[in-house]
C-alpha cells in the first residue's frame, strides 16, 4: 500500500542544533547534564542518557558540571540559580525562541507588558514568562491561553502580543483579535515558526486526501499533539505513535497519510512509512 507522506519530516532546526551541541558536549565530557528535556522522544534521550546525559530540574542535589540547555530555553531566574551554583551552561535554545526574548525586552524598554498566547505550564511558555530585562528585573508578561483570558488582563498598561512558536494559528488569530477588540493600541506579531506552520499545513493536506494520518511524536510533545488534533478537526482519523513499535495495525483503515512532529527522527519516520507500506 502507498502511504503518502508529508514533506517536512525529522528534526526541526532546533532540536537538529541542540543534539548536535549535545552530541559534541559527550565527546569531550564525561557527564553532561540536561536542564529538562533534549527533544520529546524517547528513544532519542535514552540514547543521549547512555553516552553519559543526565536530565536534571534543579541546580540542587548533584556536583554542579557543564548543562545544556533544551530548545525550549529556560527562565532566566533558574538561569541563573545554576549559574551561582557553579554549572557551566551551554545554551541550546532554539534562536527563534531567542527572538521572542529579544522582543519581550525591548517591549519591556518601551514600558509595554508582553502577552504570550500559548499554553500555561509549556516549557517554552514558562522561560518566556521569566525573560529578564537587566540583572534580576523580570520583563512584565501575561499568558494567554484563550480570548477569556483577554477579558482579565489589567486596564492601564500598554500591550505587545506575541505567541508560543508552536501555537495554532486559529487559537492566536482568535486571541489576537480579542486583545485588539479591548486594547486597539496593542502591537501583535505572530512567531510561530516555519517548521510548526509548514507541519501543520501538510497534516491539513494529508487529513483531506486520506482516511487516516499516523502522526509521529510523543504524547509530551505539544506540537505532535496538535497535529494529531488537526488532522481529527480536519475529518480524518488520526493515530499518534512514539515509534514502531507502538504502530498498531491499519490494514483495512483506507488511505493512509503520515507525518511527524519537530522531535521524531526521520528513520523512525521512515521505519514506520515502510511497515505500513509493507503491511
Ligand atoms: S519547533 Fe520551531 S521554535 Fe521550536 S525548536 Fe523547532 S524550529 Fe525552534
Amino acid at each position: 500500500m502507498k502511504v503518502d507522506c508529508s514533506s517536512i519530516i525529522g528534526f526541526c532546526s532546533g532540536v537538529e542544533r541542540v543534539l548536535e551541541l549535545a552530541k559534541r558536549l559527550l565527546e569531550s565530557n564525561e557527564k553532561v547534564y540536561c536542564i529538562g528535556e533534549l527533544a520529546h522522544n524517547k528513544h532519542v534521550m535514552e540514547a543521549f542518557k547512555a553516552k553519559g546525559l543526565v536530565c536534571i530540574e534543579n541546580a540542587s542535589g548533584q556536583e554542579p558540571g557543564v548543562a545544556i540547555i533544551g530548545a525550549h530555553g529556560i527562565a532566566d531566574s533558574k538561569r541563573s540559580e545554576f549559574e551561582r551554583s557553579g554549572y557551566t551552561l551551554v545554551d541550546g535554545t532554539c534562536p527563534l525562541i531567542h527572538v521572542s526574548r529579544s522582543l519581550i525586552i525591548k517591549n519591556a524598554k518601551h514600558a509595554k507588558a508582553c502577552l504570550i498566547a500559548g499554553q500555561k505550564g509549556h516549557a517554552e511558555v514558562e522561560g518566556l514568562m521569566d525573560t529578564w530585562v537587566f540583572e534580576g528585573v523580570k520583563a512584565p508578561a501575561f499568558v494567554v491561553e484563550s480570548p477569556e483570558d483577554v477579558e482579565s488582563l489589567p486596564d492601564g498598561l500598554s500591550y505587545f502580543l506575541l505567541c508560543q512558536t508552536t501555537f495554532q494559528t486559529d487559537a492566536y488569530e482568535q486571541i489576537r483579535k480579542a486583545v485588539l477588540d479591548r486594547f486597539p493600541q496593542a502591537k501583535c506579531k505572530c512567531t510561530i515558526c516555519n517548521s510548526s506552520l509548514k507541519r501543520r499545513s501538510e497534516a491539513s493536506r494529508l487529513a483531506h486526501d486520506n482516511d487516516v494520518v499516523v502522526v509521529v511524536g510523543s504524547e509530551r510533545s505539544a506540537n505532535s499533539k496538535a497535529l494529531a488534533s488537526l488532522v481529527e478537526k480536519e475529518g480524518a482519523a488520526a493515530v499518534l505513535v512514539d515509534s514502531l513499535e507502538m504502530l498498531p495495525s491499519l490494514k483495512s483503515a483506507g488511505r493512509i497519510g503520515l507525518c511527524s512532529g519537530s522531535s521524531a527522527p526521520r528513520e523512525d519516520v521512515m521505519a514506520i512509512k515502510e511497515a505500513l507500506e509493507n503491511a
